[in-house]
């Protein structure tokens, strides 16, 4: 375990309310960090004389642990620190699911929404239907519905 992940394992009473007083609800329902932020731009926690990420240290005082590696946000918003829109994952998912969403949503239009993307995956998962016939049912082409699949950019 690195020097922050240990003092985020052993985060206290103390440190909790320090933290929880220095995040907002935004508008849209993710939680904003209001503190401080380091040279690029990400919010961060100062603890035991480290500088720690703002989402990990909601992710540890919610779960009771730190991440096991990154952490995902099931919002799309790197810095909220919202605990339900945080997730335990790894670095080649996260960026598995960065491509499969910049080649669905494409870089000027929106071909499908974050949710569609979701419904295909998870149809995808259960391998009940074919590409095309996914394809058939959001209007789209079949090869989108492969890329989704694969998780392969393409700009
Ligand atoms: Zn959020």
């Amino acid at each position: 375990m690195s020097k922050a992940d240990l003092i985020l394992a052993s985060l206290d009473g103390f440190d909790a309310a320090r933290f929880w007083t220095k995040v907002t609800v935004r508008q849209d329902g993710c939680w904003e960090w209001t503190g401080a932020r380091n040279r690029d731009g990400y919010g961060v926690f100062g603890c035991k004389g480290q500088m720690l990420r703002a989402p990990r240290v909601a992710f540890a005082l919610s779960r009771g642990r730190p991440p096991k590696a990154i952490v995902l946000h099931n919002c799309d918003n790197p810095e909220c620190v919202r605990p339900w829109c945080l997730e335990d994952g790894d670095q080649r998912q996260n960026m598995a699911d960065a491509r499969a969403r910049g080649r669905a949503l494409g870089t000027r239009k929106r071909v499908l929404s974050d949710a569609q993307v979701g419904e295909i995956k998870a149809l995808l998962a259960k391998g009940v239907m074919s590409n095309r016939a996914i394809a058939r049912q959001f209007s789209v082409s079949p090869s989108l519905i492969t890329h989704i699949k694969k998780g392969r950019v393409h700009r």
